[in-house]
């Protein structure tokens, strides 16, 4: 199949082409991210394969069915950046890689977890400088904190594994309880209740409609002074400003992201030349207890097989017209079209 490959990093292209070679697939490379001005660039393509920050709205959609693009094949989990009912409504099949390492992204939770707990990314600068002064490094132990995590799927189900791996007490909440997560020890509870037990809060729910925001001021506001809150998900599950608010205050002890609400115009790119725009996020910057990554938090070579090789298989399942698994299901789409 002919498929135009947006937001191509060179290793988008290893990967893919790797894997190709049991597939066979016609792959073009593009740097840019599509959105509708880029649209343009499928002409010719049967399909297109997109990244996170790629901005696959009405009018880009409605340009891509002009240019007869029938496939969408994401090449992640989230599929917030697709809008489904459209894509349904003019016979675009979406597809997606449900699952390329629900270990890296949780093992990720835990790096943020551990480097902000003890202020790995001081100490290693400090120590550069030969300053071996302790003062501003006192971490706590985690054994025997509890720990909160909201979404209990694939990551968060492994997330919750590790943390009790450290003999944590795991609270979990989830409309849709993980039975796996039983055999952790993981205790599930309201909403409510996991905000104000929680020592450390680690976000691994879809963004969806509802989950927009999930943490706002009123929920930042009941949670344990001193807490700890880590975002491996979408950067929109936060409301950044009431976050910014309760750093300021000293409530939000800790903050640890990979993903932020407004990343598409900075993640995976290099703007280290350029004006940073965003005052919200240079603000974020600022504060000595928030670390951040930009999106790093998938990025093992386990899941860039992963991705690679489910990307092409899904593919060639629609090219032969076969049933694929990974097609977004019908209950997204309703869903998104109720949006
Ligand atoms: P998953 O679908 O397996 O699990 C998501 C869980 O969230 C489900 O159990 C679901 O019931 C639950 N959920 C839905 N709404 C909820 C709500 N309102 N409150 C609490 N829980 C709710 O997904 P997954 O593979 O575990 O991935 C989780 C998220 O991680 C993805 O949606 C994606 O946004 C993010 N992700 C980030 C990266 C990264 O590199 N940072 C990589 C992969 C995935």
């Amino acid at each position: 199949m002919k498929v135009a490959v947006f937001g191509a990093k060179s290793y988008d292209r290893k990967y893919l082409d790797q894997a190709n070679s049991e597939f066979n697939h016609e792959l073009t490379y593009f740097d840019a991210h599509l959105n509708t001005a880029i649209a343009p660039l499928a002409k010719g393509f049967k399909a297109v394969c997109v990244f996170v920050n790629d901005e696959i709205d009405e009018s880009c959609l409605r340009k891509l069915s002009d240019l007869g693009i029938a496939i969408i094949a994401l090449r992640c989990a989230g599929f917030n950046n697709v809008d489904l009912g459209i894509a349904a409504s003019l016979n675009i099949t979406v597809v997606r890689v449900p699952e390329y390492s629900p270990h890296g992204v949780a093992e990720h939770a835990v790096a943020l977890i551990l480097g902000l707990n003890r202020k790995i990314y001081r100490a290693y600068n400090r120590v550069r400088e030969n300053n071996f002064l302790l003062e501003g490094l006192l971490g706590f132990n985690l054994n025997a904190k509890t720990i909160g995590v909201i979404g209990t799927g694939k990551i968060g189900s492994v997330f919750c594994k590790i943390m009790s791996g450290f003999g944590c007490t795991v609270l979990a909440y989830d409309p849709y309880p993980n039975e796996r997560c039983a055999t952790y020890g993981v205790k599930y509870a309201d909403l409510e209740s996991l905000l104000k037990q929680s020592d450390v809060i680690s976000l691994h729910c879809p963004l969806t409609p509802e989950t927009y925001h999930l943490i706002d001021d009123k929920r930042l506001a009941c949670m344990k002074p001193n807490v700890m809150l880590i975002n491996t998900s979408r950067g929109a599950l936060i409301d950044t400003v009431a976050v910014i608010k309760h750093l300021k205050s000293g409530k939000i002890g800790y903050l640890g992201l990979d993903v932020y609400e407004e990343e598409g115009d900075l993640f995976f790119e290099d703007v280290s030349d350029k004006i940073l725009e965003d005052d919200i996020f240079a603000r974020l910057l600022t504060f000595p207890n928030v670390l951040i990554t930009g999106h790093q938090a998938f990025f093992t070579i386990t899941a860039l097989e992963n991705i690679a090789m489910t990307t092409l298989s899904n593919l060639t399942d629609l090219e032969q017209g076969k049933h694929c698994l990974n097609k977004v299901s019908d209950q997204f789409i309703q869903t998104a079209r109720k949006k």
